[in-house]
């Protein structure tokens, strides 16, 4: 007897609908991608329990006909791509013409739409993949669709739906990416019943993100500066300050060309771009727009298109690094105007870096030379306490550096107030040191390599054979970052030099360290970029530490220096370095303002 038998077109496209839709978010996704491909200017969301009872999408888009109506319900119908050509360069949201089967398979689903000039519209119910009405309708032009107990007939499915709650979420994570990837059209969302949010058209993406989020996070992102040359990837939109992260990737939004994705090569990218300004297991903030010609990009990779894949994916790669450290950059002039006294300042800061051995000589700055500063002093910019051996600065004269800020005073030895326009400034001063040494030392090591001093001892030691391998490979990138080590025989080496700055006690354990922290970053692209991570390292164990009383002209010098840094809002390991308190948050502890 036979035991191979066709499946009924129904149970097919119920298959095929599992890879579809496999949440109600899902259906929330290809509904109103499908409302942004017709071209809506105003889309509207209602869902009830979570989406799991009903989910209504209803767009003012072009609408079907009667014939399209009917046959959109098709498996494989569509009317964005015709050839395997337009497959190659996809311009739409969608393509593949499995949405609405799908969802019309699992749900008791509804379509109802009209032409703008048609005198009816058309009105379909289907329950399960059963087709059971078919009417005219005289409902207003656009279309809406409605699915009803979803996964009704798929029991093993419906099991895995999570709480109403997760769900929602969900799906309002869906409309917030279709939200964020499309300004210019009115959306808004019914939980039910209740408005959730109510969006109107806006012109830019800086209005939408405002509208969506707030002015407070607004507030907190760098627009990204439009990409002069002939790149042939264009980036824009908006990214999170150095410091500014979260734990999750539910903000790290990605689109290219206009579609929502998650990508690899893109996430990577970003904590490459960051790196130092964002904290160890923290993501960033993106509204980040890729846009590249659609035939560099294949977006028939993923059943529910999140996944895309890009044809020359290091090109992408390089141009999102260089543009987020671009505008992380960028973004200092800003920072350093909040940092300012309040009195205007009439001439610019002429402050160099820090005198780098003496601050790198830690014992100097930990013991030798500190009288402890009474923490209450108030110390005023405009009349540093004289206070014993300290060179007056050769740099700029006190008049200048007076006006860039103004220090309050220290707290618990650790935090340096300051008072700027915006109220108080709280300074991590360990932080704060931590990122001016460690770009002083990249700076050098950019320009010369790092300094290396030859071991009055070279110290032999031995690595298992995965790692005497790396080694061998990255002697090159090793002597960059002024760590001499040589081949001494069969998964031997021998320790030549290290950098002046690196007390090593135990060099094969401090090897060890480095390979370890080195290969945990080994997809970074650069020597440079892996010297970074080292040099972070190592710079946090030689900052001031967080209870070394420093006097006054170290505390000015410190905080001159931070503002001169290229990333000076946060330490080499993304902890922020400055902390903002508001006249207004003030003003509303004290009661004074409600
Ligand atoms: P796809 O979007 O991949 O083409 P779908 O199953 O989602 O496949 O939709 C099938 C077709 O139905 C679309 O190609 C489009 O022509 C039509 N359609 C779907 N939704 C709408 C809508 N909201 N307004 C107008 N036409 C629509
Ligand atoms: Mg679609």
């Amino acid at each position: 007897m036979s035991r191979i038998h066709l499946l009924s077109e129904i149970l097919a496209s119920q298959v095929a609908a599992g890879e579809v839709i496999e949440r109600p978010a899902s259906v929330v996704k290809e509904l109103v991608e499908n409302s942004i491909d017709a071209r809506a200017q105003k889309i509207e969301t209602l869902i009830r329990r979570g989406g799991i009872s009903l989910i209504r999408v209803n767009d003012d888009g072009i609408g079907m006909d009667r014939d399209d109506a009917l046959l959109c319900l098709e498996r494989h119908a569509t009317s964005k791509i015709r050839s395997s050509a337009d497959l190659a360069a996809i311009g739409t949201l969608g393509f593949r013409g499995e949405a609405l089967p799908s969802i019309a398979s699992v749900s008791r689903f509804r379509l109802t739409t009209r032409e703008h000039d048609a005198v009816a519209g058309t009105d379909i119910i289907i329950s399960g993949g059963r087709m059971e009405t078919v009417r005219d309708c005289g409902e207003a032009p656009g279309t809406q669709v409605e699915a009803r107990s979803i996964f009704f007939n798929l029991p093993a499915r419906r099991k895995f739906l999570r709480s109403e709650n997760t769900e929602t979420r969900n799906i309002e994570h869906q409309l917030h990416l279709q939200a964020i990837g499309h300004p210019s059209i009115a959306f808004s969302f019914l939980r039910d019943d209740r408005l959730v949010f109510q969006l109107p058209a806006t012109k830019t993406l800086r209005e939408r993100v405002r509208d969506l989020y707030g002015s407070e996070l607004l507030s907190r992102l760098l627009e990204i500066a439009p990409s002069s040359g002939g790149s042939k990837i264009k980036l824009s939109g908006f990214i999170g300050r150095a410091g500014v992260s979260r734990q999750t990737r539910s903000q790290q939004l990605v689109f290219v060309n206009g579609r929502a994705i998650e990508s690899p090569v893109v996430g990577s990218a970003l904590k490459e771009g960051y790196h130092t300004a964002l904290m160890k297991g923290q993501y960033p903030i993106t509204f980040l727009f890729v846009e590249l010609d659609p035939a560099e990009v294949d977006v028939n990779v993923h059943p529910a298109k999140r996944e895309v894949r890009f044809r020359d994916p290091s090109t992408v790669r390089e141009a999102v690094v260089a543009c987020i450290r671009h505008t992380l950059e960028s973004g200092r002039g800003a920072w350093q105007n909040q940092f300012r006294a309040p009195d205007p300042s009439p001439s610019a800061p002429n402050a160099s870096p820090l005198d780098l051995p003496r601050i790198l000589r830690t014992e100097s700055v930990t013991a030798a030379h500190h009288s402890v500063i009474p923490s209450r002093e108030r110390f005023r910019g405009k009349e540093p306490p004289k206070l014993s051996n300290e060179a007056p600065s050769k740099r700029a004269t006190p008049q200048a550096e007076s006006q860039q800020f103004q220090i309050i005073g220290v707290l618990n030895k650790l935090y340096v107030l300051m008072e700027n326009k915006d109220g108080l400034v709280l300074v991590d001063q360990h932080a704060a040191h931590e990122r001016v040494l460690f770009e002083e030392l990249r700076r050098r090591m950019e320009e010369r390599g790092a300094p290396s001093q030859k071991l009055l001892l070279p110290q032999i030691f031995e690595l298992p054979p995965r790692d005497a391998e790396w080694i061998e490979r990255n002697l090159a990138t090793l002597q960059k970052m002024g760590i001499g080590v040589e081949e001494f025989g069969r998964s031997t080496f021998r320790l030549e030099s290290l950098p002046p700055f690196l007390a090593a006690s135990d060099p094969a354990r401090f090897i060890q360290e480095v390979i370890d922290g080195l290969k945990s970053a080994s997809n970074s692209s650069s020597p440079l970029r892996l010297a970074e991570d080292l040099i972070a390292k190592t710079v946090c164990r030689h900052a001031v530490k967080a209870h070394d009383p420093l006097r006054f002209p170290e505390l000015e010098r410190l905080i001159r220096d931070l503002l001169e840094c290229d990333l000076p809002y946060c330490c080499p390991h993304g902890r922020p370095t400055m902390i903002q308190i508001s006249l207004a948050e003030l003003e509303k502890k004290f009661g004074r303002k409600v």
